[in-house]
């Protein structure tokens, strides 16, 4: 199953998410079964970052968006692992800071848009600006409406300048929202997620749903892609994100670098003398070559 195709959203059509079930599995029986190509995607994911940032011309941005509970940590902490810390990154974006409301809605974005050879997160993103912002009408519609337009642009010169923009979002039913709630109600080490906005932010549902699609229909593209995936279960969702992130990279056309020096006339000039004491059986004085 090519989880690209059948889970991009096409620009300009109509969206109905009533219309996707986000308990979905595709062709896949269990989660155990699952296990195995999750993670072989996201060692294809790690090895591919090494070559990202090996090469050093391309970045990835990653954008999770979802509501409550739907699985942005889950996906950050069972996907992500496996990358070098060096080269990667999360950026969280929560209510701006009084700096950031005092200038435009993208500054703080564009600040932890990802360097040449580098791969960056956004937990929730710019896309707050026509979802929350829009909902709780903490801007005039007139501001707001304005915004789908300037986020293109602001994605079309991130991939202008080399990174790819992949954006997620990660679908669940009210229902399963509502049990994993109870979940951090439950259970002590999750009592500090839960909060009693949570629960309020549900009445908005609908609302939510309506900004969403809007969103979503209005910034897809295909050099900036969105992906609605079913995330009532969690392996699925793992599943689905880890295959279309690992395929994309792959389309990235990595390459270790060319070598920036004369291999052979290094080789000559620091190992030759250790090559032929050890030929000799002496000991090496040369420092032996690490590999990093
Ligand atoms: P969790 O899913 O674990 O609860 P979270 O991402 O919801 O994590 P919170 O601290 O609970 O983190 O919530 C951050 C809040 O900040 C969200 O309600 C989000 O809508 C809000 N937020 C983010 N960006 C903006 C923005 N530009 N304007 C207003 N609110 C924003
Ligand atoms: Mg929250």
């Amino acid at each position: 199953m090519d989880y690209r195709k059948q889970f991009f959203v096409h620009p300009g059509t109509k969206l109905s998410l009533a219309g996707i079930d986000p308990a979905q599995t595709g062709d896949q029986a269990s989660g155990e079964a699952a296990l195995p190509e999750i993670q072989r995607h996201v060692a294809r994911m790690a090895e591919l970052q090494a070559l990202l940032y090996a090469d050093g011309k391309q970045s990835l941005l990653v954008v999770l968006q979802a509501l409550d509970a739907a699985g942005k940590d889950g996906v950050i902490r069972h996907l992500f692992s496996g990358m070098n810390p060096q080269g990667t990154s999360v950026a969280g974006f929560k209510q701006p800071s009084a700096d950031e409301a005092a200038h435009d809605f993208l500054w703080r974005a564009h600040q932890r848009t990802p360097a040449r050879g580098e791969v960056v997160v956004f937990n929730r993103s710019h896309y707050e600006d026509v979802l929350v912002v829009r909902v709780h009408n903490l801007v005039p519609q007139a501001v707001w409406s304005q915004r789908y337009a300037l986020i293109n642009d602001f994605e079309k010169l991130l991939v202008q300048n080399g990174t790819r923009v992949l954006k997620f979002f990660l679908h669940i039913s009210p229902e399963e929202q509502l049990a994993r709630f109870k979940q951090r109600l439950d259970d002590p080490a999750r009592n500090w997620k839960i909060s009693e906005t949570d629960y309020s932010e549900r009445t908005l549902w609908s609302d939510y749903v309506a900004a969403y699609e809007e969103a979503l229909r209005k910034t897809s593209s295909q050099n900036a892609p969105w992906y609605v995936i079913p995330a009532n279960h969690k392996w699925f969702r793992n599943l689905a994100i880890s295959q279309i992130i690992a395929d994309s990279m792959e389309d990235m056309n990595l390459k270790v670098p060319p070598p920036r020096v004369d291999l052979d006339a290094i080789a000559r000039k620091y190992h030759a003398a250790a090559a032929e004491q050890k030929k000799a059986g002496g000991k090496a004085s040369a420092r032996p070559a690490v590999k990093e």
